[in-house]
């Protein structure tokens, strides 16, 4: 009988079985993807199997919901439940779509080759090998910014990937515990129940946020006589958080950090990291040490290793140092038969999910539109256009933040009420309702049974 429900469940959710789906035509042009995140995904949604065998080549076989990863840092939403198995999405295609879980190490555009290296810890007799395409869509994100400063990668914690929530769930919990170890000193105390976020952007913001949200409703219940200790810090270089939200709401966004007592530094840059202590250099330019228990560094993005590579590889073309180079049809100047979407371009957009998923689908069209022109139709191709749709961000304590676009002008709103407008929008921008389904039902379970806070 569970065998029968669990098949009905498939049959429902899956629409197609792999086996029948077409296979690989040689007489067809190969599209290889790199990368599985939000530009990918986009692209492999909408792209037209029909008319390409398409490729995906990734080192994770899933797509992360990343608006929603600060929440899993501290268990409100459990991470398998904002991941998608790429194998999910691309069962609906007509075309079978190859997956390699591989990291793409070079790029020829000469030859129009990739190589590529399998990332499993358990190898075959292959874990290197080269792969052609006709086009390429680079979909890579980005790495994160750490400036070369020593001892970012060694000590502090990123925000990014499935990996470093994980690492900051279970750091967090290792200071709580060591704190509460027997005979503890008062100052190791304090030291390891200081959090601190380096960048005030949205994704230092959001954890602070949630942060703050574990240890006024889990934290302090569960471990009553550390409840005084626990402290979060906020480290800004510019002289606010959140540039890119209107004044009115970084205003509300600091005051509400105030009344959280979540200590917010700016004007303050961080000039040097040690396993127990970071320097920085205040408002009145001293340098001054913050002893931290938990560090998260959040100050944005840089090119991967790979976007660099291909970049010197067409450096007449390629002259900004912080992305990919595109013209108005996504495709990289210097190598015609590659595009490039999301994070790992320099455009004049943030980098947001936003703008890497409106890219995807302008993409998938061009694609759609060239096939058809090959078969002799009249289409023409038009430059991608971005229709920014509004920014958000959970400020903490059920309070959200919106600046949305209206009416030729701009609606900056906050409270709780822009919380569940926050929420009902990224249910809604999910790709799959499995996961809609479970991000409701981690929801409700940590505001029936409180938040885990077991290692
Ligand atoms: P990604 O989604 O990062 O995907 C890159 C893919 O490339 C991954 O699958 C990766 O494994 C793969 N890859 C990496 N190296 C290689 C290689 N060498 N070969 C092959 N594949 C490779 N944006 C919003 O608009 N709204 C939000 O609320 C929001 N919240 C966020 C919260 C957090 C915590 C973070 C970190 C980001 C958030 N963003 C948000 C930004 C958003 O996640 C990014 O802009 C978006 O992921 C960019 O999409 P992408 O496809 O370019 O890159
Ligand atoms: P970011 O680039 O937006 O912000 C990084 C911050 O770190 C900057 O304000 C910078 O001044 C600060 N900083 C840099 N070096 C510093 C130093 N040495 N000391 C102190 N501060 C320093 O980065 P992010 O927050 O990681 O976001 C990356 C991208 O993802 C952005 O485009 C963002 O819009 C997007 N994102 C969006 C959301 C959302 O819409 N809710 C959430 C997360 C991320």
């Amino acid at each position: 009988t569970v065998g029968a429900i669990g098949y009905g469940a498939y049959e429902i959710y899956g629409k197609r079985h792999p086996l029948e789906q077409k296979p690989f035509d040689p007489k067809k042009r190969t599209v290889v993807v790199l990368g599985s995140g939000w530009g990918a995904v986009s692209f492999l949604k909408s792209i037209n199997t029909d008319d390409y065998n398409v490729m995906v080549v990734s080192p994770r076989n899933y797509f992360l919901f990343t608006p929603l990863l600060p929440s899993c840092t501290v268990g409100t939403i459990e991470l398998r439940s904002i991941m998608e198995p790429i194998r999910f999405i691309t069962q609906h295609k007509s075309r079978n779509v190859k997956f390699y879980e591989s990291e793409c190490t070079d790029i020829d555009p000469e030859s129009k080759t990739i190589s590529i290296t399998d990332v499993s810890d358990i190898k075959g007799s292959v874990s290197n090998t080269t792969v052609h395409y006709d086009y390429l869509v680079m979909a890579v994100g980005a790495d994160n910014q750490t400036f070369g400063m020593a001892g970012v990668r060694e000590f502090a914690c990123f925000l990014k990937e499935i990996w470093d929530a994980q690492k900051i769930r279970t750091r967090l919990m290792d200071c709580v515990e060591s704190a509460g170890f027997a005979k503890q000193a008062p100052e190791e105390v304090d030291r390891l129940l200081h959090m601190v976020v380096v960048g005030g952007g949205p994704t230092g913001v959001e954890y602070a946020a949630e942060l703050h949200d574990f240890l006024k409703d889990d934290l302090e219940v569960w471990y009553p006589e550390l409840a005084d200790k626990f402290r979060i810090t906020l480290v800004e270089a510019l002289p606010n958080v959140l540039p890119m939200f209107s004044s009115q709401l970084i205003q509300y966004t600091e005051s509400t950090f105030k009344q959280n007592k979540i200590e917010v530094l700016t004007k303050t840059m961080v000039k040097e990291v040690a396993d127990k202590e970071i320097k920085v250099m205040d408002a009145n330019k001293n340098l001054v040490s913050i002893p931290y228990g938990l560090l998260v560094w959040a100050t944005g993005n840089c090119p991967r290793p790979l976007t660099r590579k291909l970049m010197a590889r067409i450096k007449e073309a390629q002259t900004s140092p912080r992305g990919i180079l595109v013209d108005d049809y996504m495709r990289v100047a210097g190598a015609p038969d590659i595009y490039a979407i999301g994070d790992c371009t320099f455009s004049k957009y943030a980098p947001t999910a936003q703008v890497a998923t409106q890219q995807g689908l302008y993409l998938a069209s061009v694609f759609e539109n060239l096939a058809r022109i090959e078969e002799g139709q009249n289409k023409k191709i038009t430059p991608f256009e971005y229709s920014h749709q509004g920014s958000l961000a959970y400020i903490g304590s059920d309070k959200a933040i919106a600046d949305l676009p209206f009416l030729n002008g701009n609606v900056s709103v906050g409270g709780v009420a822009t919380y569940v407008f926050w929420r009902s929008v990224y249910i809604s921008n999910m790709f799959s309702f499995r996961n809609r389904f479970l991000v409701v039902g981690d929801w409700m379970k940590s505001k029936v049974f409180g938040r885990d806070v077991s290692r």
